[in-house]
């Protein structure tokens, strides 16, 4: 078989975009597409805040690959990848290898702990799903024991989430939601839960637009949420964070670490120069000094010249590398000049709960409450459109009511 072999590693927004794009736009003749990732099932990185608090059911954030993407036409492989041999084009997998011709990596991010002490022993982190199903069966346990126990500990009823990025403000906001309703179920006094988040910036949201920051505020504290901000987490302990200069001990029964992320340690494991974790790309997306090796996504770091710093790791931009990638793995096969990646922002836009949220859109156009709600389940919808079209809206879109 001397048919050139794609290898695209990680199945999330840009690794699934990339093989789909890849499957339209090659011929069976062009060459082999292999898909590889960690399990049968692509997720929804954007939603696992809601399925961490359990708002969404884990389900509804899960697509089978195969449903996706052809077996017939590419190869899927489900395990995970351990690291990258770039000398000898192999990639080490746990139970094989595989070798490649060409190669894209957008194995995704995982959470940054800073080397916060006790962090990675104590806290939970929004990783993927099952990370998220276990901290929203923990919440649930707390209270369900709580309930059944006689020395009631109220702090065991304290979510304490570390971090007010967007991660960290998405998440408690859904809990804002669910905590009340597991209230209801268990009968217990709505007033004994606390929402923590705990920020090291003087404000959650550092560098966003204040006003849309502001609102953030007052729509979450208005349903209960505590905001602790310019507070410094130090450590994390079995009983909670420290935080702050007078090492401060902030109980809680929950403790979710949101306070950054990184690039997919496989990067460092196969010796990619790296910057803060992640290979800062040239503009065509390939990795330095590397003709046939792209890094997408969470993985890469693109830089935004105008302003001189890398674009933020976002799904948005994850799904437009993949159609710079897919067009330069066929510009590669056809002996043609690869283009360069040209970001193009949509805006962002935040979930607070179900039924408000806040952001920007269309170059600076700012909304709030139920209009951006409604455009946050758009931008939703919207991708699973791109991904598997009607079918695919209609099995797992977000259509609820509001
Ligand atoms: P990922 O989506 O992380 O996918 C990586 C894939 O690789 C996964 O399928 C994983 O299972 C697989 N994988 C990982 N390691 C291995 C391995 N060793 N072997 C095999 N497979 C592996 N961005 C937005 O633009 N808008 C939003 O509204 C938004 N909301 C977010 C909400 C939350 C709660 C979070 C956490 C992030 C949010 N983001 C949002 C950021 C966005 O989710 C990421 O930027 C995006 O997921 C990056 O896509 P990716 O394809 O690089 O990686
Ligand atoms: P982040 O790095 O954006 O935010 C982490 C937050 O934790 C920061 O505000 C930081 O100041 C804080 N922090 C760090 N160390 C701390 C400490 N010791 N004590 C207290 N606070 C500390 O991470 P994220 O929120 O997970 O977001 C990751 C990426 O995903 C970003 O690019 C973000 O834009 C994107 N994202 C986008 C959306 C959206 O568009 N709706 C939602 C979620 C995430």
């Amino acid at each position: 078989n001397s048919k050139p072999k794609i290898v695209v590693l990680g199945a999330g927004y840009a690794g699934m975009m990339t093989t789909k794009k890849l499957m339209q736009q090659l011929q069976p003749e062009e060459a082999d597409i292999v898909l590889v990732n960690k399990h049968n099932y692509h997720y929804q990185t954007t939603w696992l805040h809601e399925v961490a608090a359990g708002t969404i059911n884990h389900n509804q954030a899960r697509i089978m690959i195969r449903d996706i993407i052809d077996p017939n036409r590419v190869r899927l492989i489900y395990d995970s990848v351990v690291r990258v041999n770039r000398d000898d084009q192999r990639v080490v997998l746990e139970n094989s290898e595989i070798d490649y011709d060409y190669l894209v990596v957008s194995l995704g991010f995982e959470t940054n702990t800073f080397g916060i002490k006790g962090m990675d022993e104590n806290a939970f982190f929004i990783q993927d799903i099952d990370s998220c199903q276990l901290i929203r069966e923990h919440i649930e346990y707390q209270f369900a024991q709580y309930k059944n126990s006689e020395a009631k500990e109220d702090h065991n009823l304290t979510i304490l989430v570390g971090g007010g990025g967007f991660t960290g403000v998405e998440f408690v906001g859904e809990l804002a939601e669910k905590v009340p309703q597991l209230c209801k179920k268990y009968d217990i006094d709505p007033n004994v839960p606390k929402i923590i988040n705990v920020e090291a910036s003087p404000s959650i949201l550092p560098g966003f637009d204040t006003d849309l920051v502001a609102y953030a505020k007052t729509s979450l504290q208005e349903r209960g949420v505590e905001l602790r901000e310019g507070t410094k987490i130090q450590a994390c302990t079995e009983e909670g964070f420290i935080v702050g200069e007078g090492n401060e001990l902030i109980k809680a029964g929950t403790v979710v670490w949101t306070g950054g992320v990184t690039g997919n340690s496989v990067l460092a494991d196969s010796g990619f120069e790296l910057t803060k974790g992640k290979v800062t790309v040239n503009s065509d997306l390939r990795a330095p000094g590397e003709e046939n090796i792209f890094i997408l996504g969470d993985c890469a770091w693109v830089m935004n010249k105008k302003e001189d710093r890398p674009y933020p790791p976002t799904a948005q931009a994850a799904m437009q590398h993949a159609t710079t990638c897919a067009n330069n793995l066929k510009a590669l096969l056809h002996h043609q000049p690869l283009e360069q990646f040209v970001f193009s922002d949509k805006g962002t836009v935040a979930s607070l709960g179900v039924t408000d949220a806040m952001g920007t859109i269309f170059e600076g156009t700012k909304l709030y409450g139920k209009p951006a709600a409604a455009m946050k389940k758009v931008v939703d919808n919207r991708y699973l459109f791109l991904l598997g079209g009607l079918n695919l809206f209609l099995k797992k879109g977000k259509v609820r009511p509001f």
